[in-house]
């Protein structure tokens, strides 16, 4: 393998049903931020789908300069094999230095694989990504490789973090969650230029029947798209304790989720559950309240613009990432609080 020929910072662009996946956005951002480190001029993204030529103007817009298109029946649902086939494929042709991947169902199912396929590394649910020397610390042990992609992510439970990089292969793979990166403001108008590959299919005993599609219906709030979060931990105390969360977040037209304390206690289901292993939200406003602050919750809701924490403890360890810091008894000042917003709302009409 020649890296010199590995050229380019690429994204796979998810779609579902014909409609890109939030992530594929967040991923471009991060992308053009790579790009411009590398001094790269294009950031690419692989648009795989049947029927999905419409998609590549939305791409455009949130950075996409070139859009590498696979538009094939065999590619109308996910399916491991053809998918694989598809990315492995365009890798192989366009040689990216750089793919991130979702780490969606999706891309935790395909990433793996495809990596695999062009004898690369992956590194799974990174929590940011930058440019720079490898190893971080210079050792006469080892040559220093420069502009390399330094993947960090929480490493034995979340007790660590850990910095991966991949300096003999390429591309540098990594998957990335939902909510972690951010979106550029969409460029209206954008035009990406588009090539159209067909890496040809040929059904193998690989290729799964899909015989049918149930899809859940949920009735749980979207949490990654909220605004305003009211989070409450163990220290809630029941689950009917949490009316009174729910009151404040009716109150600032919010939502209501959680830590894991929470969820594996039953009282709300694990798709409110933030955090390492739960989601990734960035809220305007992050109300933590009962919460104590462990590090796997942390990493899911320390980018929020402004955390707000209410905790009897003055040592919880959520006030070294709150803004604004209430030490109390959560059943006090939840009610009063609720109380003088809808006082001050009232009052201004
Ligand atoms: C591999 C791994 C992954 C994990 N992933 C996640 C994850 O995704 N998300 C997550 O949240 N956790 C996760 N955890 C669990 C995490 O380590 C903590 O155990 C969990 O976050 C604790 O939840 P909590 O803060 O609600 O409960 P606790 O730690 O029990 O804290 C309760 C807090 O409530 C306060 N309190 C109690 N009563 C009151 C009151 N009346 N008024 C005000 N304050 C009060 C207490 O002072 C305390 O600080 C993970 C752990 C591991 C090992």
């Amino acid at each position: 393998m020649s890296l010199e020929e590995y050229k380019g910072v690429f994204i796979f662009a998810q779609q579902v049903d014909g409609e890109l996946s939030s992530i594929a956005l967040e991923l471009l951002g991060k992308a053009k931020n790579l790009a411009e480190d590398l001094d790269e001029k294009k950031v690419t993204a692989v648009l795989l789908g049947s029927d999905v030529k419409g998609l590549v103007d939305k791409l455009a817009e949130y950075g996409a300069d070139r859009v590498i298109l696979v538009d094939d029946p065999a590619l109308k649902d996910y399916r491991t094999e053809p998918y694989t086939h598809a990315l492995a494929s365009v890798i192989d042709e366009y040689k990216p230095e750089i793919l991130l991947v979702g780490a969606t169902a999706i891309g935790r199912d395909l990433g793996p694989r495809v990596s695999s396929r062009v004898h690369t590394g992956l590194t799974a649910d990174c929590t940011s990504l930058d440019i720079g020397d490898f190893p971080l610390e210079p050792s006469p042990a080892r040559e220093t490789k420069h502009k390399q992609l330094l993947m960090t992510r929480p490493a034995f439970g979340g007790n660590t973090i850990a910095t991966i990089a991949c300096p003999d292969f390429r591309p540098q793979m990594a998957t990335v969650r939902p909510g972690v990166m951010q979106k550029i403001d969409p460029i209206k108008g954008a035009k990406a230029e588009v090539v159209e590959f067909n890496p040809g299919f040929e059904e193998n005993d690989c290729y799964t029947e899909i015989v049918k599609i149930v899809k859940e219906a949920s009735s749980v709030a979207d949490i990654q798209a909220a605004k305003i979060l009211v989070s409450g931990g163990r220290g809630v105390g029941s689950p009917e304790n949490f009316k009174i969360l729910e009151d404040l977040a009716e109150a600032l037209n919010g939502t209501v989720s959680c830590s894991r304390a929470v969820v594996d206690s039953g009282w709300k289901p694990k798709d409110l559950q933030v955090g390492q292993t739960g989601k990734t939200v960035r809220p305007q406003l992050y109300f933590a309240i009962g919460i104590s602050g462990a590090i796997q919750h942390v990493a899911g809701m320390e980018e929020s613009d402004i955390i707000i924490a209410i905790n009897k403890d003055e040592n919880a360890p959520i006030f070294d990432v709150a803004d604004y810091g209430v030490v109390g008894d959560l059943n006090k000042i939840v009610p009063a609080l609720t109380k003088k917003i809808k006082e001050a709302l009232a009052a201004k009409g």
